[in-house]
């Protein structure tokens, strides 16, 4: 398939990109390098410079798209909280231009990057696609708002949408991985420790009710991740909005990720307990059983030795000899 990627010079967008020229589709990025990098455009893909808004429409009428995968957000939390209008104007409005392009050529199908964060504080773990959706940042809320926008489009104008709501992306793809300039995830805080640029990592409470006291998240593999979107363009339904989970299904604390990072890097990596972030829960897993019914999904880089690894093989290649 001819298909555009979206924020594909992004960390999610540039493995995915990858996963996709291998299995031979044609590869169009659009990406505006806010927050990307031009050399994580991967080989083969031919790169469309620009702001999403102003040229998807340019880009889409040179003719022949099948598809869309939309990663091109802004995706920090508390940035989000401080600055809301960022949200709704790079990720909600942003997105409804890029629909609006897609219907006037034509363009069929969609793939979602949305978020666990759509769902908030959960009253239940594994939570299901089913579970109630109560975001408690704008940039969970406006990820739910393009969720719903994409519901809409599908009823009326025939759209095969499908969001895929990611849980805690970790790992890399050889030479594609997560390099943010300002970095808050939690497993390339721990390994830029290993690499000398931090002195320590701070964990975020240990009171939390769980077993160890940290706090537990479902990390996924990236490679993982990039599997079901492949998966999720070729089951499209014309009409149809699908919404899918994509989690491991299994839970790890931040001593357990920590721990794990020890043991791949070798490095001591010294932890102080600090006060809890704002807006964390305790506990986030996935069910992902609609991912594995439907679209016969399958994660396969479970091991949170295996993620980190990867990681950590990423973060190394990178460092200047
Ligand atoms: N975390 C931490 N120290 C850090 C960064 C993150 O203890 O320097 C914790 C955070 O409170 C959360 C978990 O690690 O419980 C995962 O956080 P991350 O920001 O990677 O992902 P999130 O779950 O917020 O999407």
């Amino acid at each position: 398939m001819k298909l555009l990627v979206t924020g594909g010079a992004g960390y999610v967008g540039s493995v995915c990109a990858a996963h996709l020229l291998e299995a031979g589709h044609e590869v169009v990025v659009l990406d505006d390098l806010s927050t990307g990098h031009r050399d994580a455009v991967p080989d083969g893909a031919r790169f469309a410079e620009g702001n999403l808004a102003d040229i998807a429409g340019t880009v889409l009428g040179e003719g022949g798209f099948e598809g869309v995968l939309h990663f091109a957000a802004r995706s920090l939390v508390g940035e989000s909280v401080t600055h809301p209008e960022l949200y709704w104007e790079n990720n909600v409005v942003v997105a409804l231009r890029l629909l609006e392009a897609m219907r006037e050529h034509a363009v069929p199908r969609i793939v979602f990057s949305s978020t666990a964060a759509t769902y908030g504080e959960p009253e239940q773990v594994p939570i299901l696609e089913t579970s109630p959706t109560r975001p408690t940042n704008p940039y969970g809320a406006s990820k739910l708002a393009i969720d719903m926008m994409l519901t809409s489009y599908a009823a009326a104008h025939g759209l095969a949408a499908t969001s895929l709501r990611y849980f805690n992306v970790a790992g890399a793809h050889g030479r594609y991985g997560e390099r943010h300039t300002v970095e808050t995830h939690l497993i390339p805080i721990v390994l830029q420790v290993a690499t000398g640029h931090r002195e320590s990592v701070s964990v975020y409470g240990d009171d939390w009710p769980t077993p160890d006291g940290t706090c537990v998240r479902d990390y996924i593999h990236v490679d993982d991740l990039a599997e079901a979107h492949l998966l999720a363009l070729t089951n499209a339904t014309a009409g149809r909005h699908a919404i899918y989970n994509l989690g491991s299904g299994q839970g790890f604390s931040v001593k357990e990720v920590i721990e794990a990072c020890r043991g791949v890097t070798g490095h001591p990596i010294p932890a102080t307990t600090a006060p809890r972030r704002a807006g964390d829960p305790a506990v986030l897993i996935a069910s992902s059983h609609a991912a594995a019914e439907a679209l016969g999904w399958r994660p396969s880089r479970t091991d949170i030795r295996t993620i980190v690894g990867d990681a950590w093989r990423f973060t190394r290649d990178r460092l200047p000899v």
